[in-house]
């Protein structure tokens, strides 16, 4: 069987991977980008993830961004183009119904189209009428949507906590059935369902993972109002299984690609329909606020930001990735410079070092956080990499300027810092001097 992926972000990238291992089927990428193929071509990732590299590489399946290379005559086509979110919430489908158009054109054959991209509910159903309308071919369209993590992206590939299918016929589920034969086997609960209802569940799972976040963040505000210690509090709550300790660290926010999009479409697809999800807005009102929370105790803390030297350590939206995407770090460098900070960037991995650098190019950008640290006057913690995770005081004395550490991630106990005035999230000031 021929399965030609479309799009070759994270998503399709950990898709062809894992397909591509599977020596039964001829496995196909496609992406529009010429750069982005030539690139893989080349051997060179786009993006921090070892293991999905090594195994790409080690499968070899085509990659190519010719349209008649790739897309003819393939009995199925697993679309993992990017579904942005518009200022109003909206999402753009241009690239989805892009790639259908070229799926449409050169088919050639019957075919499954399996949507693994994020979609509006409804989606499904609108793209089994394009593709239908007037061809000669029979397209079946699939929702499966797609719950990898950056980061762990083969993992979840391999081993998803679910498959969630939705199909309008008998026939799809069985398509994937036979595709995902192994992870069924092994023990990964397979959910059958309708189109519409795979694509809400997709939207309903990152809500309800950002409204973790949401909840914690807003009790960490009052948290430090009342004394209590949020790590503790969020370790007491989560410890309870119905309530589970995943998405429950308090911080500055979620950033990433998705979480902030797929929230902003739950809440404007609910409104075109006249419903309003009261839940989904706090989630997203309280992620917008949460870093200025961050930032009032910096600017209380470090006055005299104007030509302070800060050093902000993670730059991607979270550890052990290069993603930048909607990372807190853009916005909390964006807010510092305003003030006249003179900000130093150091990430351990050198795709969000260069990607961050593009943004901004106001932010130095170092490739070790020994650089970083030198005469700064304080530094701010942004992700939980072990870089961040394991100071050592004496060398923090001995490098900075400053005796002020602000930590998003509450990565210490409140007694680790003896010389250090420590900030951290919902817990209180250790003041210990300077
Ligand atoms: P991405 O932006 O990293 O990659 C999308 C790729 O699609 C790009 O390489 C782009 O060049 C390509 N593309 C765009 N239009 C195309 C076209 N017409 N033909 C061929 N290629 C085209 O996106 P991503 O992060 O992989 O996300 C893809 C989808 O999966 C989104 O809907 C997202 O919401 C969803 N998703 C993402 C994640 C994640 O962690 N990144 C997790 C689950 C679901």
């Amino acid at each position: 069987m021929r399965i030609t992926v479309i799009g070759l972000g994270y998503v399709g990238l950990a898709n062809l991977t894992v397909l591509s291992g599977d020596k039964s089927l001829e496995t196909i990428g496609f992406d529009k980008d010429f750069s982005k193929v030539a690139a893989l071509k080349d051997g060179t990732y786009p993006f921090d993830e070892s293991s999905l590299k090594a195994e790409l590489a080690l499968n070899k399946p085509l990659i190519t961004s010719d349209p008649s290379q790739a897309l003819k005559g393939s009995s199925a086509y697993l679309i993992a183009v990017g579904t942005p979110s518009l200022q109003d919430g909206t999402t753009d489908l241009s690239s989805l119904f892009e790639s259908l158009s070229l799926v449409k054109a050169y088919a050639g054959q019957d075919a499954f189209v399996v949507i693994r991209s994020t979609v509006p509910v409804g989606t499904a159903s609108d793209v089994s009428a394009f593709l239908n309308k007037g061809s000669k071919h029979s397209f079946k369209v699939i929702s499966l949507p797609e719950f990898l993590s950056e980061g762990t992206s083969l993992l979840d590939e391999r081993k998803p906590a679910r498959i969630v299918v939705g199909a309008a016929d008998k026939a799809g589920f069985e398509w994937v059935r036979t595709l995902k034969k192994r992870e069924i086997e092994s023990g990964v609960p397979f959910l059958e369902m309708s189109n519409e209802s795979a694509e809400f569940a997709k939207y309903a799972s990152n809500a309800f993972l950002a409204m973790k976040i949401s909840f914690i963040n807003e009790l960490a505000r009052y948290s430090e109002k009342n004394g209590a210690d949020i790590t503790a509090v969020s370790a007491a709550i989560g410890a309870d299984p119905r309530i589970g300790s995943a998405m429950l660290k308090p911080g500055i926010g979620y950033g990433g690609s998705c979480f902030s999009k797929d929230v902003a479409s739950l809440i404007h697809q609910a409104a075109a329909s006249g419903t309003t999800l009261l839940l989904p807005q706090a989630t997203a009102a309280i992620n917008q606020t949460q870093p200025l929370y961050f930032l009032k105790k910096i600017e209380t803390h470090t006055p005299n930001l104007k030509g302070a030297r800060l050093v902000l350590s993670g730059l991607a939206y979270k550890a052990h990735i290069s993603d930048i995407r909607n990372s807190m770090s853009l916005i909390l460098a964006s807010y510092l410079l305003a003030q006249g900070a003179e900000l130093v960037g150091f990430d351990v991995s050198a795709e969000a070092r260069a990607d961050f650098k593009k943004r901004l190019p106001k932010v130095l950008v170092v490739d070790s956080l020994e650089k970083a640290l030198k005469g700064a006057e304080a530094l701010i913690i942004l992700t939980e990499d072990e870089s961040n995770g394991s100071l050592a005081e004496p060398l923090l004395i001995k490098l900075m300027k400053g005796r002020s550490i602000y930590d998003s991630h509450n990565l210490y106990p409140l007694d680790y810092f003896k010389v250090f005035n420590y900030y951290s999230v919902g817990r209180r000031d250790v003041l210990n001097g300077k």
